[in-house]
């Protein structure tokens, strides 16, 4: 078997020629950053691409969050889900809003709509979920809860790039939804990230605070961020665009090639779709269960052995993480299902690069 090493994911990149027209073009103008024509062009098209009303580009997918926080003025408690990247939790705490967090379901591995009611308190102001892996969370439960009790909802949805379901793209719910196109992300900008919002009106606040509040020369409306996206980033976008919908059909190819070959597999469930009408497949989790002839570290040890580097995405929890181990809602019994699922998942490799010969090797190691 081949040596060479496989990762859990690779980012695309387009032939290098290609971009050196949009450099050129950056050169000509000297405009490298402050919406110029570049970050214009790029939210424009993915507004087109992604079928939503409004885009404000980011830095990254983390700023973006913070920022969709600040947007909605929300303090307080917030309901999250403690499996996820540890990034949604964290931009609650930088924002001085205390993260409530509640268990996941067992299938869709996603916040579990029944256990948010019981975490709700006084000072509840908004739920935080996020559509794990690329898979939409329940929307019509959570909007539910969230307008019986007067909540705001913002979706982390920094896997979800592309995702739809019958109405649409699955990012024009909630009041807000933050997504990432950081490089191990299905779209990437190197860095990058964007706010989805209904409305010009809402954007215009965005476009305010992502650029420390500044409305003109002699005003300043908010303590504002630093959160705009470079001409550099933007300009790679447009190119990535041309070459996403190809890279997205690969993956699936792979996703199909797994789903057949573990569907007979003793010890093995692939954690299914939630429901969308059009996937990414961004990433491809597994539970290790308890009659597999390894434990899902065993598992993980031997791949590495054999130079495959699968990732046990999200383990550990956040709740798990030292600044939120000491709240109430981190607790084991509060999270029963989400600490059996972090104890049981792999991801395997799965980038638009990887060869049928590299999956090949992945599946006979796991199929021993
Ligand atoms: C990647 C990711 C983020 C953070 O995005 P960045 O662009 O890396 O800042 C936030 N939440 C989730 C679930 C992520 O996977």
């Amino acid at each position: 078997m081949s040596k060479k090493n496989i990762y859990v994911t690779q980012p695309y990149l387009p032939d290098l020629n290609e971009f050196m027209p949009y450099l050129e073009s950056i050169w000509e103008n000297k405009i490298l950053t402050n919406g110029g024509p570049m970050h214009e062009s790029l939210e424009k098209e993915l507004c087109e691409y992604l079928g939503v009303n409004e885009i404000a580009l980011f830095n990254n997918g983390t700023i973006a969050l913070l920022t969709a926080l600040q947007a909605l003025r929300i303090t307080g408690e917030v309901i999250t889900t403690p499996y996820s990247f540890v990034a949604t939790a964290h931009s609650l705490l930088w924002n001085g809003i205390k993260p409530i967090f509640v268990d996941i379901d067992p299938v869709t591995l996603n916040i579990d709509p029944d256990k948010i009611e019981a975490a709700i308190t006084p000072q509840t102001t908004a739920i935080m979920p996020v559509h794990c892996y690329g898979n939409p969370c329940d929307i019509e439960r959570i909007q539910e809860i969230a307008d019986n009790y007067n909540l705001k909802v913002i979706y982390d949805a920094a896997h979800a790039f592309g995702v739809t379901d019958k109405g649409g793209s699955i990012l024009r719910h909630g009041d807000l939804s933050a997504i990432s196109f950081h490089a191990t992300k299905v779209f990437n900008t190197f860095e990058g990230g964007a706010i989805i919002c209904p409305d010009k009106k809402t954007k215009v606040r965005i476009n305010n605070l992502k650029n420390f509040g500044i409305v003109d020369e002699t005003t300043v409306v908010a303590p504002g961020i630093n959160g705009k996206m470079s001409e550099i980033n933007a300009a790679f976008g447009l190119l990535q665009l041309k070459h996403v919908d190809k890279t997205i059909q690969r993956r699936k190819e792979i996703d199909e090639n797994y789903r057949n070959v573990f569907a007979g597999l003793k010890g093995i469930t692939v954690v299914p779709q939630s429901g969308q009408v059009d996937a990414n497949y961004a990433y491809f989790p597994i539970l290790v269960e308890d009659e597999f002839r390894m434990n899902r570290e065993e598992l993980y040890d031997y791949l590495k052995k054999h130079n495959v580097y699968s990732r046990r995405y999200f383990y550990p929890l956040i709740s798990d993480f030292s600044m939120y181990k000491g709240m109430k809602s981190a607790s084991k019994e509060n999270l029963p299902v989400a600490n059996e699922i972090a104890r049981k998942v792999l991801c395997l490799p799965i980038y638009p690069n990887l060869t049928n010969e590299e999956q090949q090797k992945v599946i006979s190691l796991i199929l021993g």
